[in-house]
């Protein structure tokens, strides 16, 4: 499985948010080294730009990434 290209940068990989290990854990093996089409960082990071990224945004926040997608986007 491919890495996300974010990871060396990522605060949420890097452990900067504020995270339950088990659930960052499990996180980090789906999106992180998995498949990183699925995270809401990454969808921001590929669609607005990594300076777009909510600093409080989690990987499975894509309802929240969407909509901001589509504010941006308007
Ligand atoms: S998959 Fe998401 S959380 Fe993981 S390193 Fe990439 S952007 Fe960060």
């Amino acid at each position: 499985m491919a890495e996300c290209e974010c990871l060396p940068k990522c605060p949420f990989f890097n452990d900067k948010m504020e995270t339950l290990p088990a659930i960052a854990n499990m996180y980090r093996r789906m999106f992180c080294k998995g498949d990183n089409s699925g995270c809401a960082r990454y969808q921001i990071f590929t669609t607005l730009g990594r300076d777009k990224v909510p600093a409080d945004l989690y990987p499975n926040m894509v309802e929240r990434a969407d909509e901001l997608i589509r504010q941006y986007s308007h």
